[in-house]
């Protein structure tokens, strides 16, 4: 297996904490192609929609967003350019942000996709060399779309170049 088909094939560690429903190819217009990877996210409850929520407004160029479920009441950090990513693993500085100050992106409930992307596979082969073992995490950039139930396209909340 050739190293993006295996980053491709591993999922990063931020979405271990809720369930991946598919891997799908990004809609047209999207960022394509064999270096990024697009899945949707639901949650362990069993309930497909999600709502996400950042920082508005924010001081940070990319606040952190989380995903919550109103049925089971999981909240959980999904990206924080400070942890994750490229830079993220490198530096391991969370943003200093309480969840009390966090707003919802829509009223309701929607379906959520993240967007991933290992664009430069050099640099990866580089970690594997170094003895990195996650290199999936070290993806260099991220983008959360959202789409409202009754809603017919996806809207991008936060997109972040990672490296
Ligand atoms: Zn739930």
């Amino acid at each position: 297996m050739d190293t993006i088909e295996s980053l491709r094939n591993t999922t990063p560690h931020i979405a271990a904490k809720f369930r991946v429903l598919e891997t799908l190819d990004s809609p047209k217009l999207w960022n394509r192609g064999a270096s990024f990877v697009t899945v949707m996210l639901g949650c362990k409850c069993g309930s497909p929609t999600l709502k996400v929520k950042t920082v508005r407004p924010s001081a940070a160029a990319v606040p952190p967003a989380y995903l919550t479920c109103c049925h089971c009441g999981m909240s959980e950090l999904l990206f924080d350019e400070g942890l994750h990513g490229w830079n993220g693993e490198m530096e391991k500085e969370a943003a200093n942000v309480a969840q009390s100050d966090l707003v919802a992106y829509s009223a309701d409930e929607g379906a959520v996709l993240i967007t991933y992307s290992y664009q430069n596979v050099e640099n990866y082969d580089d970690l594997i060399a170094e003895g990195v073992k996650n290199p999936e995490d070290y993806f260099d950039t991220f983008t959360v779309y959202f789409r409202q139930d009754g809603a017919s396209n996806f809207a991008s909340v936060l997109s972040c170049e990672c490296a």
